[in-house]
């Protein structure tokens, strides 16, 4: 594989293991290195405690999803920049741990997208996101880009919303299939909505997509068919232990939640969508993709932190089965 620089452009020889009529998912989006410190409490401010030994875990929504989908046997490639640092070193030997192709993955010259994390006695986080490179992923990477024809774009929204976009523009004239995950939350151009073929908010994102309150099913149909008329094909509701919705102009169908014992609610919705995108991308049919998604994102809240929380598919088989 090529260096990862942002001066020796990889993309151009890439091409050599790239191939972008391939069935395959393309995650555009953020990567970020977890710093998490585990104390009895918050720290007050102006005030120093002590807390246990630092994890420092691979995370990001974009890598997160990227490693769930590659997990469960989906070909996946990643774009997105890191720093030149030891972070940036990190998160691409996880992609490739994982089987995530990086080749589009930059160095950039800020520093790697970091989340300061506490976890207090009580399993409460309190988190402050630095996005670094993450903020400086252009238009230009996503124009320099093959997108895969037939297959699926991801997206979340810890990268510039214009960049965003314009994947989802590229994706739709080349017929690739664009799942926008609008977190975190955050009000989007309708122009973009009308691009996606699958929207999947949590309830709190889509209450905040649609100013209207979501607190049960009903209330997330009707928040649903909103997005509905602004152009998007089809809106997947994450309702935690609720399971989700699938809201399109034929259907309006709830999935049950697989019952499980909740150890950490961490990345269940990354997991969801990586197992949604993966079984979609499997030509496997909607509502079967929808519960696929939710054993996946059941399965991830019976295990602590985000990326080894992720299922592969033996782990799913085993589960439903
Ligand atoms: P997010 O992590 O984005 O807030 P959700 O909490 O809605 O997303 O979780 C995503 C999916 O994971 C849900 O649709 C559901 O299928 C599954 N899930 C989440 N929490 C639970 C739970 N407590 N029990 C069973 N499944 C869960």
């Amino acid at each position: 594989m090529g260096a990862h620089t942002s001066d020796s452009h990889p993309k151009d020889d890439c091409h050599l293991f790239y191939n972008p009529n391939m069935n395959q998912i393309l995650v555009v989006g953020s990567l970020n290195a977890d710093l998490v410190v585990r104390a009895p409490r918050f720290p007050q401010p102006g005030e120093t405690i002590s807390g246990e030994d630092l994890q420092v875990i691979p995370g990001g929504k974009g890598a997160n999803q990227a490693v769930a989908a590659a997990r469960l046997g989906a070909n996946v490639s990643m774009l997105g920049r890191v720093g030149k640092d030891n972070f940036g070193d990190l998160l691409l030997d996880n992609l490739n741990q994982n089987k995530v192709d990086s080749t589009f993955i930059q160095r950039d010259d800020s520093s790697t997208g970091t989340a300061i994390i506490v976890v207090d006695s009580s399993g409460q986080n309190s988190i402050v996101l630095s996005p670094g490179a993450n903020g400086k992923v252009t238009l230009a990477d996503v124009n320099s880009v093959s997108f895969p024809n037939g297959g699926l774009l991801l997206l979340q929204l810890e990268i510039p919303t214009e960049t965003v976009l314009r994947a989802a523009q590229h994706a739709h004239e080349r017929g690739t299939r664009v799942i926008l995950n609008p977190a975190p939350a955050k009000a989007l151009p309708d122009e973009l909505i009308a691009l996606v073929d699958f929207i999947i908010p949590n309830e709190t994102e889509l209450s905040l997509l649609t100013d209207q309150k979501v607190h049960d099913i009903a209330s997330a149909k009707s928040a649903a068919k909103d997005l509905l008329g602004r152009g998007v094909k089809n809106v997947i509701v994450t309702l935690g232990s609720k399971g989700a919705l699938l809201v399109n102009t034929e259907t309006s169908t709830h999935v049950d939640a697989f019952k499980v014992d909740v150890v950490d609610t961490t990345a269940a919705g990354d997991a969801f969508i990586g197992g949604f995108a993966a079984s979609l991308l499997h030509n496997k049919p909607l509502e079967e993709s929808v519960r696929y998604g939710c054993a996946c994102g059941a399965l991830a809240v019976t295990k602590f932190g985000a990326q080894p929380s992720l299922p592969n598919t033996e782990d799913v088989e085993r589960f439903v089965s």
